[in-house]
């Protein structure tokens, strides 16, 4: 299949490593030519967003909402562009409203079109083994599944026109709160002159036990690939994790629903994030609770 990957940053270059790797034929397209220059290194042609019209697959991996809209909708956007019959697979985390958008463009110009965002982080990324959560229509989601096959360990069809977004803005929302409360455990038993990596194993295994305990321990040096260990560059930046947090606020808005665990945790990494931390990964949170 020829694929175009559009928005090669941290996860999506990895993920179209394992596109290519699955022996399909890879578009790079990506604002930043480093990015591009290195998935052609692996055996990718480089194209623009406009020659990504000539391929029959299209997946997007990019920041937030505006980019998606940029890409896909309007006159001059990419569904304009595309024959009628592609596939077209949004993994970017955004808001629902704007995935139900362009599912309702793509819908009139003949395309299929799924919003599969995904979990894993980069080391998932790097290993094909991240969790896609799509939401569109089952024709869509056949289609797209051989593809995302090649990405992912474990695909859901979480239900229609946007439902892939929810489910994962619930995820992201519940893996803020595990973040803080880790950084918050941990500091405190250090402040005890306790090892944080022996702390680290105690609470792996007891009642505490989570996703970021086991996989993305937020102490350098605890945990030798995790991000904290590499001067926490290169996973899930700390804006993203904000920009997620604002998606869940709004849902929440939207059906009165009482997120005080969540909301808590948005301002947390909002006063990270006034102090510089931004860009920095998500698990550098750890540094607020040092002051
Ligand atoms: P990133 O900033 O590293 O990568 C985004 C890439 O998109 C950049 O290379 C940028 O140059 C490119 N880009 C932006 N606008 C473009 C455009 N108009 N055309 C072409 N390229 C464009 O971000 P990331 O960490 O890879 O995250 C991407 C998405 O995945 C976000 O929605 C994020 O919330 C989500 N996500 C990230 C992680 C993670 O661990 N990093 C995990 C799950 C989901």
């Amino acid at each position: 299949m020829k694929i175009a990957f559009i928005g090669l940053g941290n996860m999506g270059g990895p993920m179209a490593k394992n596109l290519l790797k699955a022996g399909h034929e890879v578009m790079a397209v990506d604002l930043n030519t480093q990015a591009v220059a290195e998935l052609v290194e692996a055996g990718a042609s480089a194209g623009s967003a406009d020659d990504a019209a000539q391929c029959e697959v299209v997946v997007s991996m990019l920041p937030a909402g505006r980019h998606v809209a940029g890409l896909y909708l309007g006159e001059t956007g990419l569904l304009a562009k595309l024959a009628e019959g592609a596939l077209v697979i949004d993994s970017s985390t955004i808001d629902a409203a704007t995935a139900k958008k362009v599912h309702e463009a793509a819908r009139v110009a003949g395309i299929d079109f799924v919003d599969a965002p995904v979990s894993g982080g980069t080391a998932g990324a790097a290993a094909g083994t991240l969790t896609f959560i799509v939401g569109g229509s089952d024709q869509a989601f056949e289609r797209a599944k051989p593809v995302l096959d090649a990405m992912g360990a474990n695909i859901f069809h979480a239900g229609g026109d946007g439902a892939g977004q929810v489910a994962k803005i619930c995820n992201n929302m519940l893996l803020s709160v595990l973040m803080a409360g880790t950084c918050e455990s941990l500091k405190l038993g250090m402040a005890h002159g306790l090892d944080p990596k022996v702390l680290s194993d105690i609470m792996k295994v007891s009642s505490g036990g989570n996703w970021v305990l086991e996989k993305y321990n937020p102490v350098p040096g605890v945990m030798e690939n995790a991000p904290a260990s590499k001067g926490y560059q290169g996973g899930f930046m700390s804006q993203l994790m904000s920009k997620d947090l604002e998606l869940a606020m709004g849902a929440a808005g939207e059906v009165a629903a009482p997120v005080p665990m969540g909301a808590l945790a948005r301002s947390l990494y909002q006063m990270h994030n006034k102090k510089g931390n931004g860009t920095k990964d998500f698990s550098s949170l750890l540094a607020l609770f040092e002051e």
